[in-house]
């Protein structure tokens, strides 16, 4: 089996466990082989070396990440994404936490475990009173397979709480981050490799923008929109890296599992493609 795990020290653990569930069974009425999986809260060093793969929750970032340092789980939990490089999916506080720079943060009260060559801007929409649920249209979830009759691809509903996005895409880092623009609230996750080899591993392991979110620009009128496209588009709010993957909203919140059935997929393959990696080198 495959095992998954939810990191389970604040936030919304057991929906994304709920949800995994519900995926697992779709997956297994497609197709009536389809592997077993186990999915598990972590909670500890030893849970988290179970895992194959992981989800950080939407929940408070610094809280998780302030019982992560009490539980000496950040250094493995960077291990597993940048070091092992195992499959990752980080929600909203998730997404901050697997950043590798983020904004609006108190200097010592937050660290980061990286893994996504990113800068987020956290609480980017402002307090809990201006959440918001928005129809999304993913390019990477499947068509409804009803084109014929004009069916597209269902909406998403995606729920913004206090959410971050993706303001900037890093440049590959070669040794310790150098931001050029150092922000008193800017945090950044410490390297994993010594320097230069960060540089040479990710080459081929570019950010992909996975979700934008359309129309919000013109409805804030007081950020900055230099660096946006003229006609309403927008603010990253899915981004992928190699294993990592990361998503402003809540997907543990709706009922919709596509998300989940589909990352679970992407999951599958990258255990296989390293099973049969690691089966090519016991026989060398
Ligand atoms: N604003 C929260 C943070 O900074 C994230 C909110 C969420 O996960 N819903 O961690």
């Amino acid at each position: 089996p495959i095992v998954v795990g939810v990191l389970a020290l604040q936030g919304a653990f057991s929906e994304h466990i709920q949800l995994l569930r519900q995926a697992a069974k779709s997956l297994s009425a497609l197709d009536p082989i389809d592997l077993h999986w186990t999915f598990s809260e972590v909670r500890t060093l030893a849970q988290l070396l179970q895992c194959d793969a992981l989800i950080i929750p939407g929940g408070e970032s610094t809280a998780i990440s302030l019982v992560a340092a009490r539980s000496n789980l950040l250094e493995p939990l960077r291990e597993f994404v940048k070091v092992r490089r195992n499959p990752t999916w980080g929600t909203c506080a998730g997404l901050i936490l697997l950043a590798e720079a983020a904004n609006r943060t108190k200097r010592g009260g937050q660290e980061l475990i990286g893994g996504l060559d990113v800068r987020v801007d956290r609480n980017h929409f402002g307090r809990q009173v201006e959440s918001f649920v928005i129809d999304l249209d993913l390019p990477f979830l499947p068509l409804s397979g009803r084109e014929d009759i004009g069916g597209g691809r269902r909406p998403f509903k995606a729920v913004f709480i206090r959410a971050p996005i993706v303001e900037k895409i890093l440049p590959i880092r070669e040794g310790p981050q150098v931001e050029e623009e150092t922000l008193d609230e800017t945090i950044i996750a410490p390297s994993r490799a010594p320097e230069g080899a960060v540089a040479k591993e990710a080459v081929g392991r570019p950010v992909e923008i996975m979700a934008i979110l359309p129309g919000r620009v013109a409805a804030l009128p007081n950020k900055p929109t230099t660096t946006r496209p003229e006609g309403g588009s927008s603010d990253i709010i899915a981004v992928r890296q190699g294993n990592v993957f990361g998503t402003s909203f809540h997907p543990e919140l709706t009922g919709d599992s596509r998300i989940h059935v589909w990352w679970l997929g992407e999951v599958r393959k990258a255990i296989a493609n390293r099973r049969q990696l690691d089966g090519v080198h016991t026989h060398e």
